[in-house]
């Protein structure tokens, strides 16, 4: 696991994660191609983020499963957070010197618009995986 710290563009908040899983996510559902205007690359944090400038950070409930923080000073996304188990997944863009990461699964391939695709190897699966997944581990 690597630890490392992510900044907003402004600088007003700044985050730092004590455990980044190096191989990241790629989300294509229409909610993250909404909020980012492309899909959300993320690193999954685990609950252990520490969060220095709160008070800039905007936390909107985005389902009813998760929520999402930005800066309220530059709007530089910085978490999806699952609120039932505390665990954040952060954009991999914001951090610092991240090295040796790669990635690994693109979530809701079925939900990704023809035009655009990654030549990346990953694994992917389907909205309807994702909801048998979650059914379960909810
Ligand atoms: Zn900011
Ligand atoms: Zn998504």
């Amino acid at each position: 696991m690597l630890s490392s710290i992510a900044n907003c563009l402004c600088g007003a908040v700044k985050i730092t994660a004590g455990e980044i899983n190096p191989k990241f996510t790629v989300c294509h559902c229409d909610t993250c191609r909404g909020w980012g205007g492309a899909p959300f690359f993320a690193v999954q944090c685990g609950p252990n983020v520490k969060i220095e400038g709160s008070d800039n950070v905007k936390i909107y409930p985005s389902s009813d499963w998760a929520s999402r923080g930005f800066c309220t000073e530059c709007g530089t996304h910085l978490f999806f957070k699952f609120k039932k188990s505390g665990d954040y997944n952060m954009p991999v863009g914001i951090f610092e010197n991240l090295r040796d990461i790669e990635m690994d699964v693109q979530y809701f391939s079925d939900r990704r618009p023809d035009y655009y695709c990654f030549s990346n190897k990953t694994k992917e699966l389907s909205k309807a995986e994702i909801i048998a997944y979650f059914e379960n581990a909810l």
